[in-house]
């Protein structure tokens, strides 16, 4: 995480003290018809948010995957964060979920699915649910999406939400991200969500031929790898800097 996402992670903590309180005793004064309408701007107001992240966040920082900008144009990220985060969850930035840990930044989101060169017909593996929202945006543009989330609540809380929003397509299990999921692979693409010092062997294995893996490698400095498999060899490409949470072992 550079210094302006320590800031903006610090700042938004500054929103949860201040803003908090206010916000459940205003609410409390509020009859049902109003607490509807009040429902129904949100939801416009989310929805316009949505617009402007997709064009300036993404489209205008290079991503060209119609199918990923499509996904990310209809996906309620606000619904995948709790309440006192819900009005910056199109901001350009990480946004905490609980448990010390983070909902990726769109932009990477949409990095990491456009870097993965998805087909409708793939079989995903992600590694590091988190809240569920990468695995949703997967959900869109893949067949199949297993996913792999260390901490029980985390696996849990998304789970309902994905259940909510009528993903049938997302299997996600509770367990070490470091072993990957033989049980369905290979896989056609796997994105990690949490940083690994190096790249996990069981993940490189689990891949299929021409597959390709998205991961952040690295401890304080990272770099998203993308890995191609083909029949002899593995191809690495270091890309873009970032800051992931760290790959938790069990
Ligand atoms: N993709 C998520 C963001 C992930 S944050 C989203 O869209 O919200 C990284 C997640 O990886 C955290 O939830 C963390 O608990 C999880 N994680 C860390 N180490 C892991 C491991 N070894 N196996 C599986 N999940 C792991």
């Amino acid at each position: 995480m550079n210094i302006a996402l320590v800031s903006l992670t610090l700042l938004s903590c500054c929103f949860l003290v201040i803003y908090l309180p206010g916000c459940v005793e205003e609410k409390s004064l509020h009859s049902p018809k109003i607490l509807l309408e009040n429902l129904s701007t949100d939801i416009e107001q989310f929805e316009i948010e949505r617009k402007q992240m997709v064009e300036s966040q993404i489209r205008g920082r290079g991503i060209q995957d119609e199918r990923v900008l499509a996904a990310m144009s209809q996906m309620p990220r606000h619904q995948f964060v709790n309440a006192p985060w819900k009005d910056l969850a199109y901001g350009d930035h990480p946004l905490p979920i609980g448990h010390q840990q983070t909902i990726s930044q769109p932009y990477i989101v949409a990095y990491m699915s456009e870097a993965a060169e998805i087909d409708p017909k793939d079989k995903v593996l992600e590694i590091g649910t988190g809240c569920g929202y990468q695995a949703a945006v997967l959900g869109e543009i893949a067949q199949k999406v297993y996913s792999i989330e260390i901490i029980p609540e985390l696996a849990q809380r998304a789970r309902q939400t994905l259940a909510q929003l009528g993903y049938k397509n997302i299997q996600v299990k509770t367990g070490d991200g470091y072993e990957g999921w033989t049980e369905y692979a290979p896989y056609d693409a796997i994105i990690v969500t949490a940083a690994p010092e190096k790249i996990p062997q069981p993940l490189i294995d689990q891949l299929a031929i021409n597959g390709k893996m998205v991961i952040p490698v690295g401890s304080w400095l990272q770099k998203i790898v993308v890995l191609t498999k083909t029949e002899d060899r593995i191809i690495k490409e270091e890309t873009i800097p970032v800051r992931f949470v760290p790959m938790i072992r069990s």
